[in-house]
């Protein structure tokens, strides 16, 4: 499915398009994948809407992709022919910069994105270096596997930058595939914090019970707890001041989104320095997910074990699950069964 034009996303918009290209061949240090399941991100709308635009199209989308390998560079070494491996956004970086030697590849000026500045995962065969293919853990199925590369991965991520301690109260701001699994992961690694989540759908708040979120509202209810921490993944401004009326003194609010959307910019003008910064509150933005990250979160989700809660479509029914992601019609992640 191949993105040939950016374009806003409407209902009857159908901005991927089925196409046939030339199958990939992988240069010497990269493994040939064969796709098997691949999930639908809310960045893949950045893209198409030109927030996070393709540098150049066709392009095909898509960076959580988990396959089996079908062919190894010649220097290629560390898979064999069969393994299953998953891909994530970071498909490869420069290796040199101040950054790239200090393990935060996330950071490097010259890092390519599988998926916008390199063809990704909608579609059956992908090539990747493979220093950035990760092993799957038998655990998990490809569709189970495939949300844990970006939605699970950043979650676990944005979860690091908030420093939170067992027993402090966490809040996610948005319920979509990545804060279900921030929820599922913190119920296990910090039983005592209680989980407030905010969202304005009623369907997510039941789902965030159900999967025992302490307490689901909207930003506007009086909270139970101020917030030690909050993790915001929407795509618009005002949840943010909203939320930092929320956050507890010396508390942290981050933003895992790789872009807003401009609609709402305006609500940052409400942002009022007593109410809502003062008391040495802080706001972090989360960039990308490390190699590191994304294997340290496949072994700790493999080990508790956390698996997504998912819906499947057809990679030709990709049109329609973005759709449904920008129409927030939301439980848990959205996976293409490709393979
Ligand atoms: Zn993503
Ligand atoms: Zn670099």
């Amino acid at each position: 499915m191949v993105l040939n034009q950016l374009q806003p996303f409407t209902e009857h918009a159908r901005p991927l398009q089925l196409a046939t290209l030339p199958d990939p061949v992988p240069a010497e240090n990269e493994i040939l994948v064969r796709v098997l399941a691949c999930g639908v991100c809310h960045t893949e709308l950045d893209e198409i809407e030109g927030r996070t635009p393709p540098p150049q199209l066709p392009m095909v989308l898509g960076h959580q992709v988990v396959g089996r390998v079908a062919q190894t560079g010649r220097n290629a070494q560390w898979f064999k022919v069969g393994d299953r491996v998953g891909i994530a956004w970071i498909f490869s970086a420069c290796g040199e910069c101040k950054f790239c030697r200090t393990g935060r590849e996330n950071l490097c000026d010259d890092f390519r994105a599988t998926g916008r500045d390199v063809n990704g995962g909608y579609a059956e065969w992908m090539t990747v270096p493979e220093s950035f293919a990760h092993p799957i853990p038998e655990i998990f199925t490809d569709a189970e596997a495939a949300p844990l590369l970006c939605a699970g991965a950043i979650g676990y991520r944005s979860l690091k930058l908030t420093g939170l301690q067992n027993g402090q109260a966490l809040g996610l701001v948005g319920f979509g595939a990545s804060a279900h699994l921030v929820l599922k992961l913190v119920r296990f690694q910090f039983p005592q914090s209680p989980i407030l989540v905010f969202t304005r759908s009623e369907a997510e708040r039941t789902f965030a019970r159900e999967l025992g979120a302490t307490w689901a509202g909207d930003l506007a209810d009086p909270s139970p707890t101020k917030l030690d921490a909050i993790i915001d993944t929407t795509p618009a401004w005002k949840p943010i001041v909203e939320a930092l009326r929320h956050l507890e003194r010396g508390g942290k609010l981050v933003i895992n989104a790789i872009r807003k959307e401009n609609a709402d910019q305006d609500y940052l003008q409400r942002l009022d320095y007593p109410t809502h910064l003062w008391m040495e509150k802080v706001i972090q933005s989360v960039a990308n997910v490390t190699r590191q990250d994304v294997r340290e979160f496949l072994e700790l989700a493999a080990r508790i074990p956390l698996k997504p809660e998912f819906q499947e479509f057809e990679l030709a029914e990709a049109n329609q699950a973005l759709w449904e992601l920008k129409s927030r019609k939301i439980r848990g992640a959205k996976v293409l069964r490709i393979g």
